[in-house]
Order: structure tokens, then sequence, then C-alpha cells
């Protein structure tokens, strides 16, 4: 396909085909997801906002399970920040839990409950960028804007054969889009992006647009990607047993901290003061790759932080590290395999 500016008539011509090819497909392949079935504001935006950076599959069990807790916009602006943070507890990345709670407090107390019906006025809410803002008006009200993520951005470049500028690339979906069914086409090209126009080997002979496309395949690499770092870190597991049962010691992180603020995670041990650790496991958060060591320790004196049974554990806004940690030890649910099927996103 050519790109929007080469030939006004003729891109106009060839973005019919690509929606009604593109919509065909959608009608009957796409996949059976909860948000899907709803046209609700609360239940599109809370999806969007656990899908940014986390697979589908990850997403479902929370989604269901956060408004088993949290079923209205009102009863999230109510809710304490804690029980927030534990609802999205196994999500990760918790500046969106606190964003999301922030803005439902705005459309609960501002808004009179009433949500945001354009793209323009969703950007004014807190956690809420150009995408989300865009997904959200277009599914849930139908205006006809487009997004772009990471699955629309391979799309198009493929298809149009170019690795194009980020703002142009925006300038390309919005001309490709269906005004009749934005929040349909929208979600369809984020569909294709991600069960056929994979990273890796797209599946072009299976492809609902492979006679529009240009690239039909990968386009050329032009650069590295970039080298994931290898850290280690060290924590303390400090265990005591009483009338409750097994409890475990976990410190609290400061709330100014740019990661995970106010999160709970075991404490740090020191390496020279450690000893051997009783087990290692691999965790990765985005770039950095860690190698988590972890000791048996007592209890250092003044430690500032709690003793809590597993069962509270299951409550908490624990970090995923020391969720995935408080697993491995039996401390928390039962093995790193039951882990594997709750969370996979955290498993490396
Ligand atoms: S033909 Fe291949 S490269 Fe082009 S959009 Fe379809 S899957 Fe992607």
């Amino acid at each position: 396909m050519k790109s929007p500016e080469t030939s006004v008539p003729q891109f106009d011509l060839i973005a019919s085909s690509f929606r009604s090819q593109l919509l065909f497909w959608y009608n009957t392949h796409a996949r059976d997801l909860p948000w899907r079935r709803s046209r609700d504001p609360y239940r599109i935006w809370i999806s969007e906002i656990m899908l940014q950076q986390t697979r589908v599959a990850a997403v479902i069990e929370h989604y269901h399970e956060f408004l088993r807790r949290f079923p209205t916009v009102q009863k999230l602006a109510a809710a304490r920040e804690s029980s927030v943070l534990a609802g999205w507890s196994g999500l990760g990345y918790y500046r969106r839990a606190r964003m999301l709670h922030a803005a439902a407090k705005l459309i609960a107390r501002r808004r009179d409950g009433k949500f945001p019906t354009t793209a323009a006025e969703w950007l004014d809410l807190p956690g809420i960028g150009r995408y989300t803002a865009a997904a959200i008006a277009s599914i849930a009200f139908g205006e006809p804007v487009a997004v772009v993520d990471g699955n629309v951005e391979r799309v198009l470049q493929r298809v149009l054969g170019n690795r194009l500028a980020k703002e142009r690339i925006w300038q390309a979906a919005g001309a490709l889009l269906d005004p009749n069914r934005p929040g349909d086409f929208n979600q369809a090209m984020m569909e294709l992006g991600a069960v056929v126009c994979a990273p890796r080997a797209p599946a072009c002979l299976t492809c609902a647009v492979v006679n529009l496309c240009a690239a039909r395949g990968e386009l050329p690499a032009t650069s590295v990607p970039a080298r994931q770092q290898k850290r280690d870190i060290h924590y303390a597991l400090i265990c005591r047993r009483n009338h409750k049962g097994q409890e475990v010691f976990v410190v609290q992180r400061p709330r100014n901290a740019c990661l995970m603020a106010g999160m709970w995670e075991l404490p740090q041990a020191i390496v020279r003061e450690a000893g051997e650790p009783v087990f290692t496991l691999k965790h990765s958060i985005t770039t950095t790759d860690y190698s988590v060591m972890v000791y048996r320790k007592g209890l250092p004196a003044g430690a500032d932080g709690k003793w809590i049974t597993g069962s509270q554990a299951r409550r908490m806004a624990l970090t995923g590290l020391a969720r995935k940690i408080l697993i491995h030890a039996s401390i928390l649910w039962g093995s790193p395999e039951d882990d594997a099927a709750r969370f996979p996103h955290l498993i490396v």
C-alpha cells in the first residue's frame, strides 16, 4: 500500500478495501475477550489500563477480580489506596493503579460519576495518554479517532513498507481508520498485530490484508536491540512461627520511591553478613535481568516493618518480586508452578 500523501484518490480506494477486508476478518476471528462483551466505559477503561505492558492472558483473571472488588467508578473512588494496590497485585507497574485511583476520584467527585466521552477529555485524567484516550473514546463512545500502539505501529510499517516516524504513523492510522466503526477498526488493527502480524515470522499467508501489504514479511532491521542489563540483588527471608502459623517479616518501600512506592517487599540483605543463599531465582523488569539471592535471617535490631501470614500476604500490595519469593518459599500459595499459571508475565 502507498502512504497517504502519495496519491489521494488511489489511497482512498485502497483504504476502503483495507477497512472492509480487515473488519470482515475481525468479525469472524476476533478473540472472545471479556472487555469486548461490553461498551461500558468503566470496564473498557480498566481493561485498557491493565493491558498496558501486560499480556492479555495475564490480564483476564485480574480483570474479573478487580471488577468484583470495584464494580463501579464510585466504589473504586471510595476505596483506600492500599485496597486498590492489593487488587492490582500481580499485574506490576503499580503507578498505573495509583493513576487509575486518582482518575476515579476525579470522575466520581468532580464529574458526578459521568465519564468523558471524547479522547481530548480523557487526556485530562491522570494516567491517560494519547493511545489510551483514543482507545476508550473510540471503543466506548464511537469517536472516530485512531490508536497507535506497538502492534498497530508494526502493522502499518509493514503494510506501507516503510519505517515511518511516530507522528507519521499516527497520521497514517487516522487516514486508514473506518469512521463508521472506529472502535472495531482500532481493535482489529491491534488484533492483527497481536495474532497474525507478529514481531517475528508474521503469518502473511493467512493475513486478511496480504494483497494490500507492501512488505509481506518483516522489514529489514535497522538497529541492534538494547542489551539486557544484569544485576544481583539480595533479600532476607525472616520467618517466625506462632499461634497464627508461619509469619514473614516485610518492609514498606518509601512513599516517594521512583518505583513501586508504598508497596511491601522483603528486607534487603547485607551481602557481607549474609552467608550462603537458601535459594536463588531469576526476575526480569524491563531491560534488567536480576539474579535474586534469598537468605534465611534473624530479625535485625530496630528493623522497621511488620509480620504477616501467608493469607495476609495474599491481600497485601506486595511487589511482584516479593510475591515470587514467597511463593518459591511456599509461604504464599503453593509452588512456582502455580505462580507460572497465575502470573505468567512475572516468570522468567
Ligand atoms: S501481509 Fe504479513 S507483514 Fe503484511 S500485514 Fe499481513 S502479516 Fe503483516
